[in-house]
């Protein structure tokens, strides 16, 4: 008797296991799921792949173990304003309309291309024709913000920040910047507070963001006393402000916004810092870099991989910072069971300008960005194929939302171990905002575009 009770119990027992590991390996699929997308301008798996290797980016690390991720394809111009509107329309410029950086308006005048020159819908517009509502933090040409359900906090807040607090330009000027313009204000007492009261000047923000004092960096290692002739460091202090303000703004939202279901944030570290950041390499290893260069143009593969991995350590500090973040963005969105995206526009190669992503001859392609989506039902650690236009697309699919019939992407289902019917329809641009003249914040987005080399 014994015996047999002892046989059924362990009956019980493997009965018991067998259907507790068959109901944990199938995660329950949320049918309207927030969605997160992160993006962190010019971020490149041929810089963070040899930091993983040695040891450090550790939450990249598992990040990329968790997630299916990709060399994300990016395409020619490879202009950051060009392929982050095309990561939220699903659509190539051609389509969405904004092809450069600056266009000719009447009488010869150049301004900056804004969001009302696109002709498609972008992801929020989307969410909001389906009454649904969005967080938008510092996207790409997002001045003047489309008027949705949710916040948009334009890429031009940052700039208006900037004049107020460095160059004394009243505040009031610049509320069209956020909407509803009501969060202008309370972005703008958030700042105030830190600046003036908390007296965040450079350094403090340098020691927020645990980077180093790139501009003393610099003038101890080359024994200059001013950074006269590296118009990035010249400017530092202003994308610092920059920096510092995006991720505030991100802190600001994780913590206080409600009922969204989509939330974007991007970063443009740490591109800004590769357009200049191989200043503090080894000197003799990039004269050698700069002579090949100077004979023929471009490099071998092998040498651009050899490269890169010199060059991760010094950008390895920008990297480190932003895994807060990421860690921030991950474990909210883990109770949410909600998709994160993380994702860069493209990355960085050598070329006859040196270590850059644009102005690059035929031969060399557009080089790849990182994608890493994470979530219910994601095939983890699965190298998966994908390209700018297809974010858009999935992310519509993961909630629930029919895919844009005319959209370039398509859905990327080799990223999840589940398959639903894909439904299409077309979208329309519904409300379109008007284009505005803020004289101050386009002579300053055209000073940046010069600084950084890109016009
Ligand atoms: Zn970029």
């Amino acid at each position: 008797m014994r015996k047999k009770i002892f046989t059924f119990v362990i009956f019980v027992l493997l009965i018991s296991i067998f259907f507790n590991l068959g109901c944990s390996k199938k995660e329950k699929i949320p049918e309207n799921p927030k969605i997160y997308m992160i993006g962190i301008d010019g971020a490149d798996w041929g810089i963070i792949d040899p930091l993983i290797k040695q040891g450090k980016l550790k939450f990249f690390k598992k990040l990329k173990e968790e997630s299916a991720w990709a060399k994300l394809k990016t395409f020619k111009p490879t202009l950051s304003a060009v392929v982050w509107t095309s990561i939220a329309t699903g659509d190539t410029m051609v389509k969405h309309g904004i092809v450069d950086w600056l266009f000719v308006k009447e009488n010869n005048i150049k301004v900056p291309y804004s969001n009302a020159e696109k002709r498609v819908p972008s992801i929020w517009e989307i969410f909001d024709s389906y009454d649904e509502s969005s967080i938008v933090l510092h996207w790409f040409v997002t001045y003047p913000p489309d008027h949705i359900k949710g916040v948009v906090v334009s890429d031009s807040f940052s700039v208006a920040m900037s004049e107020v607090f460095f160059s004394g330009k009243d505040y009031k000027k610049f509320e069209d910047t956020v909407y509803p313009e009501f969060y202008y204000y309370k972005l703008y007492r958030l700042f105030k507070e830190d600046i003036v009261r908390k007296g965040f000047d450079y350094k403090k923000m340098v020691e927020y963001l645990e980077i180093p004092d790139y501009i003393e960096k610099y003038k101890k290692e080359y024994h200059k006393e001013t950074t006269k002739g590296i118009p990035i460091l010249s400017n530092w202090r202003r994308y610092i402000l920059k920096d510092f303000i995006a991720e505030k703004t991100l802190y600001y939202f994780l913590k206080k916004g409600r009922n969204y279901n989509l939330f974007l944030w991007y970063s443009r570290m740490p591109d800004v810092f590769k357009h200049f950041g191989s200043l503090f390499m080894d000197r003799n290893y990039l004269k050698k870099i700069k002579k090949i260069l100077a004979d023929k143009q471009t490099v071998s593969d092998s040498l651009d991989r050899e490269f890169e991995t010199k060059m991760a350590p010094v950008v390895e500090p920008i990297l480190k910072h932003k895994e807060k973040i990421l860690k921030a963005v991950y474990e909210k969105a883990i109770k949410e069971h909600a998709y994160v995206f993380i994702l860069s526009d493209h990355g960085f190669t050598l070329g006859p300008k040196g270590y850059d992503h644009h102005g690059l001859p035929k031969g060399i392609p557009a080089p790849d960005g990182i994608l890493m989506i994470l979530g219910p039902g994601v095939k983890k650690g699965k190298e998966i194929k994908a390209s700018v236009l297809d974010i858009t697309p999935t992310a519509l699919y993961l909630s629930g939302k029919p895919v844009g019939r005319d959209m370039d992407g398509k859905v990327l289902l080799d990223a999840f171990d589940f398959k639903r019917k894909i439904k299409y329809t077309v979208y329309k641009k519904s409300k379109k905002v008007k284009g505005k003249k803020n004289k101050e914040i386009n002579r300053k987005i055209m000073e940046d575009l010069k600084t950084i080399g890109y016009i």
